[in-house]
C-alpha cells in the first residue's frame, strides 16, 4: 500500500484500538439500561476452555455451549466420561451465572468424520441433530449421562437444537427420565433434573412457540438457523446471501411471537444467534422483549454498552414503527436512521458506528 493509505488505516486502527480499551474497561459492568432494565449478556463457546476467556469479556455465564466441537476434528467419539469432565469445568467455572450446555448438533454445515451419515441430496434438512441422536441412541444416552452428571457441580441447563414438534420434545424427555433413573440406580447421587430447553429455530418451532413454552423450561433462538429456514437461504451459499435480512418483516413477526409465548409461559427467551451480538440489532431486540443475549466473546462489552446507552421505551417505540414496515430495507433504512440519535455520544464511533454498519 502507499505510504499514505498505509497511514490513514494505522491511524484507524490506533482510534479502534483506543475505544475497544474503552470499552473493555468497562466489560465487567452490568448491561442496564437506560430506564433500568437488566439485560443478561452471556458468551457463546465451542470448547469448554474458552470459558474463562468468554467470562472476561464480561459474559454472564455461557448461553451456548456448542458440544458438538468436542466430537469433531479427532478419531474417536469422546466417552462419557470424557464428556462429564468438559461440561463439569464449563459449570463449575460459570458458578451460579449458569451454562446452557447444546446437545450434539452435527450434520449439515458441521461433519463429524466417525459418525456415519447417510449420503443425503439435502443434508441441511436431513439426519442431523436431534434426529439423529433420537436414532442413534448410542450417540445420545452417554452424553445426556455426562450431562446429567456434571448438572450436579452447578447451573447445567440442556438444551437440544433442531426441534421440528412436541414429539421430539416428549422423546428427549423420555429419554433423560431413563438415563436418569440409570445413573440412580448405579448409586449416582442426582438431587434434581436440570432445567431442559429447546433452541427455537426452525419455522415450525417458532409457529408453535405457544405449545412449546408449556413443555419446556427455556427457549435460546437460533437465528442463524431460523433465518436460513424461514426465508430458505442457505447459510454457507454466497449466491443468495443478498437475500440475507434480520430484519424482514417475516422474521421480525416469529421473534414477537416466540418472545410473547415465552413470556406467557413464564419461561426464559434467550438469543444465542449471530443476530444477538451485532448491535445493530440490539434497539429492535430490546423493543421486542428480549432480555437475554448470548453472543462471541468480542462482541459481549460492545453490546452491553450499546445496551447501557438506551431506553427501553424508546426501543419498543421503535420497533412499533418497524412492524408498520412492509420490507426489510424499509426497516433497516428506518434502524439505521434512528440508532445515531438513540446511542447519542454514549458509545465510540470508531468501535461501532450504527451509520455505517449497513448500506
Ligand atoms: C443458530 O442456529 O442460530 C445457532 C445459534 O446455532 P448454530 O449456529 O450452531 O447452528
Ligand atoms: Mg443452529
Amino acid at each position: 500500500p502507499a505510504l499514505e493509505d498505509l497511514q490513514r488505516y494505522q491511524q484507524q486502527a490506533m482510534r479502534y484500538s483506543v475505544g475497544r480499551a474503552a470499552l473493555d474497561a468497562h466489560a465487567q459492568e452490568p448491561a442496564t439500561t437506560l430506564d433500568g432494565v437488566h439485560v443478561r449478556v452471556a458468551g457463546n463457546i465451542e470448547l469448554h476452555d474458552e470459558t474463562g476467556f468468554v467470562l472476561d469479556f464480561g459474559a454472564e455465564g455461557i448461553g451456548l455451549y456448542r458440544t458438538e466441537f468436542l466430537y469433531m476434528n479427532r478419531d474417536a467419539l469422546p466417552d462419557e466420561e470424557e464428556q462429564y469432565r468438559h461440561y463439569r469445568e464449563v459449570v463449575e467455572r460459570c458458578g451460579p451465572l449458569g451454562a446452557t450446555l447444546r446437545t450434539l448438533d452435527i450434520g449439515g454445515d458441521k461433519l463429524v468424520s466417525h459418525v456415519k451419515l447417510p449420503k443425503e441430496a439435502n443434508p441441511a434438512m436431513g439426519l442431523r441433530a436431534l434426529r439423529l441422536c433420537l436414532r442413534e441412541s448410542s450417540l445420545f444416552r452417554p452424553q445426556l449421562r455426562a450431562l446429567l452428571r456434571a448438572s450436579v457441580h452447578g447451573e447445567l441447563r440442556i438444551m437440544v437444537p433442531f426441534v421440528s414438534g412436541l414429539a421430539e420434545v416428549r422423546a428427549v424427555k423420555r429419554l433423560l427420565a431413563e438415563c436418569h433413573a440409570e445413573l440412580l440406580a448405579e448409586g449416582v447421587a442426582l438431587p434434581r433434573l436440570p432445567a431442559l430447553g429447546i433452541m427455537v429455530e426452525l419455522p415450525s418451532a417458532a409457529a408453535i412457540a405457544d405449545i412449546l413454552a408449556r413443555e419446556v423450561d427455556f427457549f435460546a433462538i437460533g437465528t442463524n438457523d431460523l433465518i436460513q429456514y424461514a426465508l430458505a437461504i442457505d447459510r454457507a451459499n454466497e449466491h443468495v446471501g443478498y437475500l440475507y435480512h434480520p430484519l424482514h418483516p417475516a422474521l421480525l413477526r416469529m421473534l414477537q411471537f416466540i418472545l410473547r409465548s415465552g413470556a406467557e409461559a413464564g419461561i426464559r427467551v434467550s438469543m444465542c444467534g449471530e443476530m444477538a451480538g451485532d448491535p445493530f440489532y440490539t434497539a429492535i431486540l430490546l423493543g421486542l422483549g428480549l432480555r437475554e443475549f448470548s453472543m462471541n466473546a468480542v462482541s459481549v462489552p460492545v453490546v452491553k454498552q450499546v445496551i447501557r446507552s438506551l431506553d427501553v421505551s424508546a426501543c419498543e417505540a421503535l420497533l412499533a414503527e418497524a412492524m408498520m414496515l412492509p420490507d426489510a430495507s424499509d426497516i433497516e433504512h428506518l434502524v439505521s436512521e434512528r440508532l445515531g440519535p438513540m446511542l447519542g455520544t454514549r458509545i465510540s464511533r470508531e468501535v461501532f458506528d450504527p451509520m455505517s454498519h449497513r448500506p
